[in-house]
């Protein structure tokens, strides 16, 4: 049934007055269904406020607020939702009730009647179970608030019916929403993709290899993203976040990558559960925000003496770039007329050629790009630092750097300083291939390609599903084309290497992209063509 003209809502809380509000301004005469007086009429005054408010704030006209009041009904009784082409229930979160009240809605509504769920941890095909005919049933995963979030998750059942499937996206379209559709399993496809993000945070924290202020600094002010994980969780609520990891790993039963940590188990257990107990990994005992320091401005662009920077990689390429920018001598060991330089910027991801080290021989103070391997396995030598940044680097601000008990104060500091010449702050983190950043953007990365690859969506929608639903600065799919596929790979083969745990296993996917030289923007291919 593509031509829907009426909807229902089930459930007026949080969601369901959001879901109501857009389908009035959608022009779907709109039946919104709560069993409980008071939370329908605080529902409906909850729809009827956020469209003045939305007048007067310019985001539509007050004629358009009254044309979408006018579509507006009270449905005291689940009886009156008996004329609706479409159903979105947002009921509370209990696998019973839900269930039953799909069986009551299957009754209630016309057979043909398309009926949606708006639950965010449930899988679509247990409620659809509950009805009759399960092909109508599908996803309508709004996100909070529905009225601001572009996103809707439209999610397909082990039966859903493409007919559904279509009915469901279409309305969402004139909702206003930019639709993805996802396949039925634990989170869908955004909650899903965003996993590593706090998981692979918990875990940087659990092995020491930096403080949770320091993981959400680099996060923020290297990777772009709105929010660190630890700010994100205590936003959340660091419960909340726990008992959503315990459920993907239940669901899924016990995919390594999910594995809950025992950090969120004893933060938890301590009742800090975030900023609405008052402390979480932060305090918030002088107000909601005071905690967080002003992100300081980046330090001068400018240094002098010589530098060689090795790689072609694209990382590389921006390093000479800035270097020679902000003032130094570019040296390449093949024409440096036996000059050595002050500093050796190894970029290259694998082995320098044994003609490059020897012409480096003698060069001062070296840092080595940290891919491929940790710094321990790179260096050596000894003596050397390690570092690691993500391309695009004009737009992160953070280097991160890490040395070895062989690394004397006056060769970190000469690396540090060389660093903040090119505009960037540095942040020390502990040894790891990839770092802070890098672990977390490629597990991000390889999350979105297991989900490619298990069909749970397109490339375009996962990518849009993080940017819309989760606002991460570019999408992963996207960011894996530009730091290029097997950097990428390489990365999670050597914490792989590193760790030994299945959970850095890299997705046989992406493997095969940079086995066939797809390695993205550079070769013209990746997830996405570039022309
Ligand atoms: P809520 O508690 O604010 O609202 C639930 C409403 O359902 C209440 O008004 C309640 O009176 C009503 N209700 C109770 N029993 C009912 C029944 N048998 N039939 C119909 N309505 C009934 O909850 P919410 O935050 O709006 O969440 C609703 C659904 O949306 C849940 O499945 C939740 O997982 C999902 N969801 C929530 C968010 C979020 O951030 N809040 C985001 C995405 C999805």
């Amino acid at each position: 049934m593509s031509d829907v003209r009426l909807v229902g809502v089930a459930g007026a809380g949080t969601m369901g007055a959001g879901i109501a509000q857009v389908a009035c301004l959608g022009g779907f005469e709109t039946y919104l269904h709560d069993p409980f007086p008071e939370s329908l009429e605080r529902g409906l005054e909850k729809v009827r406020d956020g469209l003045r408010k939305g007048a007067e704030r310019g985001r539509w006209t007050e004629q358009q607020a009254a044309a979408a009041a006018d579509l507006l009904h009270p449905a005291p009784a689940l009886e009156e939702l008996a004329s609706c082409e479409l159903v979105i229930e947002a009921a509370p979160e209990d696998p019973e009730l839900k269930r039953d009240l799909f069986r009551r809605l299957a009754e209630v509504c016309d057979a043909e009647a398309v009926l949606a769920t708006n639950t965010s941890s449930l899988q679509v095909t247990a409620l659809a179970a509950a009805v009759e005919r399960p092909q109508r049933v599908v996803g309508m995963h709004f996100f909070n608030p529905v009225v601001m979030m572009e996103l809707l998750e439209v999610v397909a059942g082990t039966e859903s019916s493409d007919a559904a499937v279509a009915t469901a996206q279409a309305a969402g379209e004139r909702m206003g929403k930019q639709v993805i559709v996802a396949r039925d399993g634990p989170g869908f496809l955004a909650n899903r993709c965003a996993r590593p993000f706090g998981l692979e945070a918990l875990r940087l924290f659990g092995e020491g290899m930096a403080g949770h202020a320091t993981i959400d600094r680099i996060v923020r002010m290297g990777g772009g993203f709105r929010m660190g994980p630890f700010e994100l969780s205590d936003l959340v609520g660091v419960d909340v976040g726990f008992e959503v990891s315990k459920s993907f790993y239940e669901q899924s039963f016990h995919e390594p990558r999910w594995r809950p940590s025992p950090i969120q188990a004893r933060m938890v257990m301590a009742g800090r559960h975030g900023r609405k107990s008052g402390r979480g990994y932060y305090d918030y005992a002088g107000g909601p925000h005071e905690y967080r320091p002003q992100d300081p401005e980046p330090p001068a662009l400018g240094g002098s003496g010589r530098v060689a920077v090795e790689g072609d990689g694209r990382l590389a390429e921006e390093l000479r770039q800035l270097a020679t920018e902000a003032g130094f001598e570019l040296i390449s060991p093949g024409d440096s007329n036996g000059e050595v330089p002050h500093l050796l910027v190894d970029a290259s991801v694998g082995r320098l050629p044994e003609e490059s080290l020897e012409a480096l021989e003698g060069s001062g103070a070296s840092c080595i790009l940290c891919v491929d391997a940790s710094l321990a396995d790179l260096d050596m030598g000894g003596g050397a630092v390690g570092f690691h940044a993500l391309p695009p680097l004009d737009e992160s601000q953070i280097v991160e750097l890490t040395r070895s008990s062989l690394t004397s104060d006056g060769v970190a500091g000469q690396v540090e300083s060389f660093f903040n010449s090119l505009g960037k702050h540095v942040e020390w983190v502990g040894d790891a291939p990839g770092m802070v950043l890098g672990r977390i953007v490629c597990q991000l990365i390889n999350e979105a390609c297991f989900a490619l690859a298990e069909g749970v969506g397109s490339a375009s929608d996962i990518d849009t599903a993080m940017k819309l639903g989760y606002n991460y600065p570019r999408g992963p799919l996207e960011w894996a084309d530009l730091i290029e596929l097997d950097q990428v790979l390489a990365t999670l083969d050597a914490l792989f290497e590193d760790r030994r745990e299945e959970r850095y296993r890299a997705s046989p996917l992406l493997r095969r992209m940079v086995a066939e030289g797809l390695l993205g923007q550079s070769t013209g291919e990746g997830f996405f063509r570039y022309d």
